[in-house]
């Protein structure tokens, strides 16, 4: 089988494609034929380099296929099952994983990061990370929304708690993320404004359910926020772009707002005011992933049409040195879809 494999981190050159052997499932695993896979910004950080990726790798977290073979008796799959894959795993014993915190585990992983990934014909993975794909979703439509669905899932919903009648902000709101984030926020009865960088990000925000919808590049978001929300400022907002946006959302976030942090595509050495913090009583969350038990719900939902994952467009698997340009370009209007 073909699989692209980082021997050591470096430029988009160091994504290659490989032969290996398709591997053996153990007693407990699904071999899985990977019918699409996606990437994410996290893929550009593990082939530029991470301490705790294991080199060689291969990236990708989020993918669907079908069941190849099982090897228990037991197993609830057959092959030609369709299906698709949690990004993350973890021990599934401690006190954490017990209470569906997963992502909280010391042990907890995510495919194509810190373990090998899906960016691969073939993956053998343990039964209870596999899950029954709706036919109502297609196999890129369930690659390109686990990780990021799943993420903006724990932002709004665990994190942000975020309830009816709430104006949230969501910065980049064609990203994977953001635009999963906007989804999740109407879907409860939110109102979103968004800030992109250009009309046609904007438009793709605005098809999401975005009402209010702003330029990073030309407006005053603060100040065009403040306007919008007769100088209160917003309940919620949704940050993954860190060093370059951080002041602002604090300066937006209404009297007892929140402000959650995934992510820091402009840098992570944000500098705050922190009498904004504790005068106005902002609290300033961090959050990665999300809890396992949220994939099958939010899966059900896309299959019911509540909300759909963006693409941008797919590529073959092995032009993913064109996808990993594609999202550095920061041009894409959603996700890059590999297709094996
Ligand atoms: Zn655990």
């Amino acid at each position: 089988m073909k699989s692209i494999r980082i021997n050591a981190p470096g430029g988009i050159d160091v994504l290659q494609t490989e032969e290996a052997a398709i591997p053996e499932p153990k007693p407990n695993q699904v071999l899985v034929r990977i019918k699409a896979a996606s990437l994410n910004h996290l893929d550009i950080w593990v082939r530029k380099g991470l301490p705790f990726s294991p080199y060689p790798l291969t990236p990708g977290s989020d993918c669907a296929g079908v069941v190849e073979s099982t090897v228990s008796q037991v197993s609830n799959f057959k092959k030609g099952d369709r299906v698709f894959i949690s990004p993350g795993f973890s021990c599934g014993t401690c006190r954490f994983c017990l209470a569906g915190n997963d992502n909280l585990c010391k042990d907890y992983h995510i495919f194509g990061e810190s373990a090998d990934g899906f960016n691969s014909e073939f993956v053998a993975v343990d039964e209870h990370l596999v899950f029954p794909l709706p036919d109502s979703v297609s196999f890129s439509e369930s690659a390109a929304s686990t990780l990021v669905f799943l993420t903006a899932w724990q932002m709004v919903v665990d994190k942000g708690q975020i309830k009816s009648g709430d104006t949230v902000f969501v910065w980049g709101g064609s990203s994977g993320v953001g635009s999963a984030a906007i989804q999740i926020a109407r879907y409860f009865g939110a109102e979103v404004i968004t800030a992109a960088s250009s009309s046609e990000k904007l438009a793709v925000a605005e098809k999401c359910g975005a009402s209010t919808l702003l330029n990073y590049q030309t407006d005053d978001i603060v100040r065009e926020v403040k306007a919008k929300t007769g100088k209160r400022g917003v309940d919620l907002v949704v940050e993954h772009t860190g060093a370059e946006t951080l002041s602002r959302s604090v300066q937006m976030t209404a009297k007892g707002g929140k402000i959650v942090t995934c992510g820091a595509t402009t840098g992570w050495d944000a500098k705050i005011d922190l009498r904004h913090i504790f005068f106005r009583q902002i609290s300033l969350i961090g959050s990665t992933m999300g809890s396992r038990n949220h994939l099958v719900p939010i899966m059900k939902l896309i299959a019911n049409g509540k909300m759909k994952p963006v693409i941008d467009r797919e590529i073959s698997m092995w032009e993913i040195q064109k996808g990993h340009d594609l999202i550095e370009s920061g041009k894409t209007l959603g996700k890059i879809v590999l297709i094996p």
